[in-house]
């Protein structure tokens, strides 16, 4: 069988040239189901699957990447994606993300997840210059685990609201939040478990302390 897309002769499922799949079968029914669920049963591992390295193996999507290599696991755009996704969801049922609103009529989600990944990227940028990572590399490890933690945390999110429905309270568990995304974005790392603790918490001080320091400007320059 020959490619459709560059012609080159195709002896197994995939195109050695231009990587296309191909199965020599014709649409029936329960492949057209398939069909339908692409997006949940297709050839790169299923959204549990992906959700479940990025729990259990913490630098497997983010090495893959960095090291070339795509179409097996989700990439950091698609987990961008479905973590959108599940913010846009969030705020349909609850105005919040844990316990933030913000008074936008534009996406206001987005803000809280773009936010997240600018500061995190930014700080991880400067702490692990030694490994010799540039930003851009840095931005596809802040958007795989700030985008895992928030669909993790959405669960977690949506019952606080719920339940408790005290935004004051629902904010201390941004911490836990961003606690989990340092962790996870230094075992991108090859560190000492000592050192992996020091850098963890000189992360949290820079990400709070710019936070801090930027709530601080906001308010006086709105008094
Ligand atoms: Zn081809």
């Amino acid at each position: 069988m020959k490619c459709s897309v560059c012609s080159s002769e195709i002896t197994e499922n995939y195109c050695s040239k231009c990587g296309q799949y191909y199965k020599d079968q014709r649409i029936n029914f329960i492949n057209f189901l398939g069909v339908l669920f692409d997006s949940i049963f297709s050839l790169e591992k299923s959204f549990f699957q992906n959700i479940k390295i990025g729990l259990s193996r913490p630098k497997t999507l983010t090495l893959n990447y960095w090291k070339g290599f795509r179409k097996f696991y989700y990439s950091p755009g698609k987990f961008f994606t479905i973590a959108s996704l599940f913010l846009v969801l969030h705020y349909s049922i609850a105005n919040d993300f844990l316990g933030i609103i913000i008074i936008s009529n534009v996406s206001s989600q987005f803000i809280v997840l773009l936010t997240n990944i600018v500061l995190l990227t930014f700080s991880s940028f400067l702490l692990y210059k030694q490994f010799k990572k540039n930003v851009f590399e840095h931005l596809v490890l802040n958007i795989y685990n700030v985008s895992l933690w928030i669909i993790v945390f959405f669960p977690i999110s949506l019952i606080l609201s719920l339940v408790i429905n005290n935004r004051k309270i629902e904010q201390y568990f941004y911490i836990p939040y961003h606690i989990m995304v340092i962790i996870w974005n230094s075992k991108a790392f090859e560190l000492t478990k000592l050192k992996r603790i020091l850098f963890v918490v000189i992360n949290l001080l820079i990400v709070y302390g710019t936070l801090f320091l930027a709530y601080t400007l906001f308010e006086t320059l709105n008094k």
